[in-house]
C-alpha cells in the first residue's frame, strides 16, 4: 500500500500568538504592560486596543459502538496519518457540546447520543484546555469529511498507542480503559506537563 500523502501545502504554520499590528486601525503594536495590568499584552498606542491573548478550547468525544472505540486517521497536519479521537477547536458562539457534535461529524460523519463530560485536561504549554465527552454511536454508519482518511473502530485491545495523534487523546483513552474495567466512569480533570524528551 502506498503512504497517503500530506495535502499541498504539507507545511503546519498557525500564526503566531503575538501580532504585530492592530487588528482595529493597522497601527504598529507595542508589547507593553498596560496600566492596572500585570503582563505583557500587544497594545496599539494609536487607537487604545488591548490585544488579550487567551487558552482556545479543543473538544471531542470518545465515541462508543459495542464496547468498540471509534478513531479517525487524520488527513490533515499536525500529526497527518495518524490516529485520534474525533476533536477540534471550538468555533466563537458555539456551546462546548455544540462543538464536539461538530467534530464528530465533520471528522467521522457517524451518528451519537452525547453522553457525561469524561475528561478535562489543562495544557498550559500548548496554551489549550482540552475537554472530551463520552458518546454512544447509535449506527456503525461512518462518512467521515475532508480532515480524515479513514475512521474505523477499534477493539479495546487494539488501539494503536503508537500511532496516536496527541498525548491528550492517550491519555483519555488510557482513562476511558481503566474506568471500563472498573464498570464506572468518572470526570477525570488534570494537567498534562510538557514532554521533557523527544
Ligand atoms: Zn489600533
Amino acid at each position: 500500500m502506498t503512504q497517503p500523502q500530506p495535502p499541498v501545502p504539507s507545511f503546519y504554520f498557525p500564526a503566531p500568538r503575538s501580532q504585530t499590528y492592530c487588528s482595529q486601525c493597522g497601527s504598529k503594536l507595542s508589547r507593553l504592560i498596560p496600566d492596572d495590568d500585570n503582563r505583557m499584552r500587544d497594545v496599539c498606542t494609536h487607537c487604545g486596543a488591548v490585544h488579550y491573548q487567551n487558552p482556545r478550547n479543543v473538544v471531542g468525544i470518545v465515541p462508543i459502538w459495542e464496547n468498540k472505540i471509534l478513531l479517525c486517521r487524520r488527513a490533515i497536519e499536525p500529526r497527518f496519518n495518524t490516529w485520534t479521537l474525533p476533536a477540534g477547536f471550538m468555533e466563537l458562539n458555539e456551546t462546548l457540546s455544540e462543538g464536539a457534535l461538530r467534530e464528530m461529524n465533520e471528522e467521522a460523519g457517524a451518528l451519537v447520543e452525547l453522553g457525561q463530560l469524561f475528561t478535562v485536561i489543562s495544557v498550559p504549554y500548548a496554551e489549550q484546555v482540552h475537554v472530551y465527552y463520552l458518546a454512544k454511536v447509535l449506527s456503525p454508519a461512518l462518512d467521515p469529511g475532508p480532515e480524515t482518511l479513514e475512521a474505523r473502530f477499534f477493539e479495546l485491545d487494539e488501539i494503536p498507542w503508537d500511532q496516536l495523534a496527541f498525548r491528550t487523546v492517550s491519555a483519555t483513552l488510557e482513562r476511558y480503559l481503566t474506568d471500563q474495567k472498573n464498570g464506572q466512569f468518572g470526570i477525570h480533570e488534570f494537567d498534562m506537563a510538557p514532554q521533557t524528551s523527544v
